[in-house]
């Protein structure tokens, strides 16, 4: 019961630091990013690894208004699935036993309700897309680091911003294709 308040806390906490760090402009309720960069944020606590993920529509699919052709749905729905594959994604220390326990993808282009779709893909100037992922470690004292993987399968994306709340105190890092490994 513990563990699971804890775990509900931490994802509060990164997703709290993630909407505070500059990935959202304050006012007005636009969302500022920029196409090729990512957002990564890692929390550490116990046995329990939080990963909360943001990225431009633009580098998942190429496309950030509302779908309108069945191949941009298609486009949606495998990009998605891609997602949810978080240990193809970010792969912790293999020795630490990690394994995905969760994973939420969520983005404005995968709504269901198409009744605002005309309207919303005129308003919408970005789109994101959004994934949180809980891994749960068996030996989590053999953490060591991450290797991003995400560049191998989007491949517009040219950087990946990560920030990390460590048992060791926080740490930030900017990874690139061929720089992909984050150190705890
Ligand atoms: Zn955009």
């Amino acid at each position: 019961m513990l563990a699971k308040r804890l775990g509900t806390g931490i994802g509060f906490c990164v997703a709290a630091a993630f909407l505070s760090g500059g990935a959202w402009a304050a006012e007005g309720g636009h969302k500022a990013h920029v196409h090729g960069e990512s957002k990564v944020k890692l929390a550490i606590e116990g046995n329990v690894v939080e990963i909360e993920f943001e990225s431009p529509a633009h580098d998942i699919v190429g496309f950030e208004s509302m779908p309108k052709t069945a191949e941009q749905r298609a486009a949606v729905e495998s990009a998605v699935a891609a997602l949810k594959k978080g240990e193809a994604l970010f792969r912790l220390t293999p020795a630490a036993g990690c394994k995905l326990e969760e994973a939420e993808i969520e983005t404005p282009l995968a709504e269901a309700d198409h009744k605002d779709e005309h309207k919303r893909a005129e308003e919408e100037e970005h789109s994101e897309f959004h994934a949180h992922y809980r891994f749960r470690c068996a030996q989590p004292g053999r953490l060591k680091g991450m290797e991003v993987l995400l560049f191998d399968s989007f491949r517009t994306m040219r950087e990946v911003e990560v920030g990390a709340i460590l048992p060791g105190g926080q740490r930030a890092a900017s990874l690139k294709p061929g720089a992909n490994r984050f150190d705890f």
